[in-house]
């Protein structure tokens, strides 16, 4: 089993997701919550996790072989 360096994460290999910087809000939260918009990340539905390595900051490659 190989590992790569995921590179979608915000910071490579750092497991944030790269939309909120691993906050689960989007940016410029503070001004929305104002407003009462308390919406997630769309990228992450507000999990902070990079979606393309589960919030690990690796990718397993190489499969079943
Ligand atoms: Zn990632
Ligand atoms: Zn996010």
């Amino acid at each position: 089993m190989t590992t790569l360096t995921c590179h979608n994460c915000d910071s490579p290999g750092d497991g944030n997701c790269a939309g909120c910087h691993g906050r689960g809000k989007p940016a410029g939260d503070e001004l929305r919550a104002a407003f009462g918009d308390d919406s997630s990340c769309s990228m992450c539905g507000g999990t902070g996790e990079c979606q393309t390595c589960g919030g690990t900051g690796e990718i397993e490659v190489g499969g079943e072989g």
